[in-house]
């Protein structure tokens, strides 16, 4: 840390309502801990941020003494090795309003889905997610945000309504369709270096009801259901949202029919407006009956839900985890795709990776949004997330290999873009391929008027 004085670390102590912590202190290390147990932060100051104005004191605070501001709510994405600066955690600012009648719900920064699904579920209402519901809702509607409904319902950030967000010089603004639109069109998918988001207002809808869940397969089934699974996805109409995942699972921490096994878990939501619980279950039925006949199902965990339990389709861990992850978005796929994959992680492959998931997109998530906005691979048809666990003397050794090696064989499938969501902290040639080339220049030039000074780190 460049020199402060001390009385000015103790103004800017008192100046906060939450707490403020040093390298070295008690309770810096927990405040900073988060989903991924791997990510290297370590930040000179913490401001666990009480309220909007805490937000701002630390902003003004860390540009008046030239330090980086980086923003944490849970830790799903910090992936970048942050060395110095000033970390912003908006775990505090966990509200959530829901208006059912305007039909939207206003949530504090800190607030995840897990919190927020359950809330508008007492409405019958829901919202677009991302697959797993212990994500902060704001870090996944920055960039983007696409989840298990989402080629019914679209993209996270096509229904955000405004933003309050403390920009570079400490000032509030608030971003909405009126005020200030093109910081509204670069925080839905622009993702950093834009400010620190307090509040996010996003519509919602009247769901009460899904037909979702998924379909595990045995590891002697994999290889086939893999095949089908292509096969059907690509048949699938828009109400359908579906992806294919080959499970290693550890022994603990796993519910019993599931622990230890390696598995494809094929996840479905079948997803229609004002259809009845019996309609959905009939329609969705119909629609997965294929896979359903693709090899014995080993657990089928597919009926109607409520659209509040949508977080649970995926089946993701909570964490905190010692996460290896990458990601890529891709242009149509093939029969050889589903090869190359099976022969890297498939059902007689030795495989380090936890999840290797391939994801359908398509339908509204390809369609252009009422408002344009920054969203990058919304043409994509479908998504590759691979993940692994790490474990020292198991497979820390194997992924530094592995991982390459599973992507450079599906390569010459790849989108031209990738959604930030899917990037990690991406290294600069990723970075070049996040947004096509005259949304980048744009949302440069946004960056550079509401942080000319270059405050805010691109802490994903
Ligand atoms: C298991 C898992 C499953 C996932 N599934 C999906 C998915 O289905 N769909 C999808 O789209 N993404 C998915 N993601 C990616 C996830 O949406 C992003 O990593 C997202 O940024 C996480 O946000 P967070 O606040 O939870 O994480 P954090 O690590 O706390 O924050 C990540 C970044 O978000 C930004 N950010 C967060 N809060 C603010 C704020 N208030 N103001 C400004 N910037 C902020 C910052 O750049 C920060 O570095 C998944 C990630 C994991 C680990």
């Amino acid at each position: 840390m460049p020199p402060i004085a001390e009385a000015d670390l103790t103004a800017f102590r008192s100046a906060l309502s939450g707490p403020l912590f040093e390298r070295g202190d008690e309770g810096y290390q927990a405040e900073i801990d988060g989903f991924n147990s791997l990510s290297p932060m370590r930040p000179d100051l913490v401001v666990g941020a009480q309220d909007e104005a805490d937000v701002q004191t630390a902003v003004r605070f860390a540009a008046a003494h030239g330090l980086e501001v980086v923003v944490q709510a849970t830790g799903h994405g910090s992936y970048r090795g942050v060395d110095g600066g000033v970390l912003i955690h908006t775990r505090r600012l966990d509200s959530i309003d829901i208006d059912a009648s305007a039909l939207t719900v206003t949530i504090g920064a800190g607030a995840r889905w897990m919190d927020i699904l359950p809330r508008l579920g007492e409405h019958g209402l829901a919202a677009v997610t991302g697959s797993s519901p212990s994500v902060g809702a704001v870090g996944l509607v920055l960039g983007g945000g696409v989840g298990p409904l989402s080629r019914t319902l679209g993209w996270a950030a096509d229904r955000a309504v405004a933003f309050r967000v403390v920009i570079g010089d400490g000032s509030v603004v608030v971003a909405s369709a009126e005020s200030e639109p093109e910081l509204f069109w670069a925080l839905k998918g622009g993702k950093v270096g834009l400010g620190v988001v307090t509040r996010l207002t996003l519509a919602v809808l009247d769901l009460p009801e899904i037909y979702g869940g998924g379909l595990f397969f045995a590891q002697e089934h994999i290889d086939t259901v893999h095949r089908a699974w292509l096969d059907w996805a690509e048949t699938l109409p828009e109400s359908a949202n579906t992806s294919i995942a080959i499970l290693r699972l550890p022994p603990e921490g796993v519910p019993e029919p599931l622990a230890g096994r390696t598995l494809a878990h094929v996840r479905f939501a079948y997803v229609e407006t004002g259809a009845d619980a019996a309609q959905l279950a009939e329609r969705g039925e119909a629609l997965l009956a294929p896979l359903r006949e693709a090899a014995p199902v080993y657990l089928d965990g597919v009926g109607v839900m409520p659209t509040a339990e949508c977080g649970s389709i995926h089946a993701e861990p909570f964490g905190p985890l010692p996460i290896w992850e990458r990601g890529e978005f891709l242009d149509r796929i093939d029969q050889d795709y589903v090869e190359r994959i099976l022969e890297q992680a498939g059902g007689s492959a030795e495989s380090p990776f936890a999840t290797v998931e391939t994801r359908l997109l398509g339908g509204a998530v390809a369609r252009d949004p009422k408002a344009p906005n920054a969203i990058g691979g919304r043409g994509a048809a479908f998504s590759l997330l691979v993940i692994a666990a790490v474990v020292p003397g198991l497979n820390d050794q194997a992924l530094p290999v592995a991982g390459p090696a599973l992507f450079d064989a599906v390569a010459g499938y790849s989108h031209d873009e990738i959604n930030y969501n899917w990037a990690g902290h991406p290294s600069p040639e990723v970075f070049a391929r996040l947004w096509p080339a005259d949304t980048a220049a744009k949302l440069a030039g946004v960056r550079k008027r509401y942080d000319p000074a270059g405050t805010f780190g691109f802490g994903n």
